[in-house]
């Protein structure tokens, strides 16, 4: 089954329109990449999907349901900003978990998963730092963290490594193909960078003045663009 599936999905801010007339289907369990440059509707598009922004026309579907059915904790979805949005006097540990008490999850439950998240990103040493004693990396961690303890369908990534700096965002790149391999999970990433796009994605949809550009795997994408913005963008040869 599809995971997402926006059918003619338009949106406009005022009378500016950001998205026309867009249709992707996601499939479950991919990592697609939304690349293009900035104000190209990428963050917009994902916001709609978690249901933090609405859509003016068109149909989101997620899990076989009608977004308009859907509010955004009913979604299956988690999403990770690229500021991080950590609450800077909470604990590693309470920053994890706050989602989970604000739904009254049990409390054992809440503390099985912060576990299982700090286990999985090697962070059990963190739990009771606050985010100013942790590095920019780190912090992003406890985002990701945050997302995982939801144990979401899809995970949905706006430029989470541009705040990083060069080192830190290939290695933090690894850990998150890494993580995706393992959590199975559906994961939509936003990025303006070509290399983060070529070296994550199964599928790379390449955004361009509101509309899809093109839809293909890297190798398709880099090896045969669909228009000179596609190769000026992803760097193709000839
Ligand atoms: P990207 O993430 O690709 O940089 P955005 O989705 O943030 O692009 O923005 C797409 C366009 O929509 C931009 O022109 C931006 O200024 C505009 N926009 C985004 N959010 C709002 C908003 N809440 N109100 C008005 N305009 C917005
Ligand atoms: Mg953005």
């Amino acid at each position: 089954m599809a995971d997402i599936e926006l059918a003619n999905v338009s949106k406009s801010f005022g009378t500016e329109r950001v998205i026309d007339n867009l249709s992707l289907v996601v499939n479950s369990g991919e990592l697609i990449v939304f690349l293009g440059p900035s104000g190209s509707g990428k963050s917009t598009l994902l916001r709609m999907i978690a249901g933090l922004e609405s859509i003016d026309s068109g149909t989101l579907t997620i899990g076989g349901k009608r977004s308009e059915h859907l509010a955004p904790g009913q979604r299956g979805v988690a999403m990770v900003f690229q500021n991080y949005a950590l609450y800077p006097h909470m604990t590693v540990r309470e920053n994890m978990a706050f989602g989970l008490h604000n739904i009254r999850m049990a409390s054992d439950e809440i503390e099985r998963r912060v576990h299982e998240a700090a286990r999985i990103l090697e962070m059990g040493e963190l739990l009771g730092r606050r985010p100013a004693q942790l590095s920019g990396g780190q912090r992003q961690r406890v985002a990701i963290g945050r997302a995982i303890v939801k144990e979401p369908k899809a995970f949905l990534f706006d430029e989470p490594l541009s705040n990083l700096d060069a080192a830190l965002r290939v290695r933090t790149r690894v850990e998150l193909a890494e993580l995706h391999q393992r959590m199975k999970a559906t994961m939509i990433y936003v990025t303006h960078d070509q290399t983060e796009a070529m070296t994550l994605a199964d599928r790379i949809v390449v955004l361009h003045d509101r509309k899809i550009e093109q839809i293909g795997t890297p190798m398709e994408v880099y090896l045969r663009p669909a228009s000179r913005f596609v190769a000026g963008f992803v760097g193709s040869p000839g």
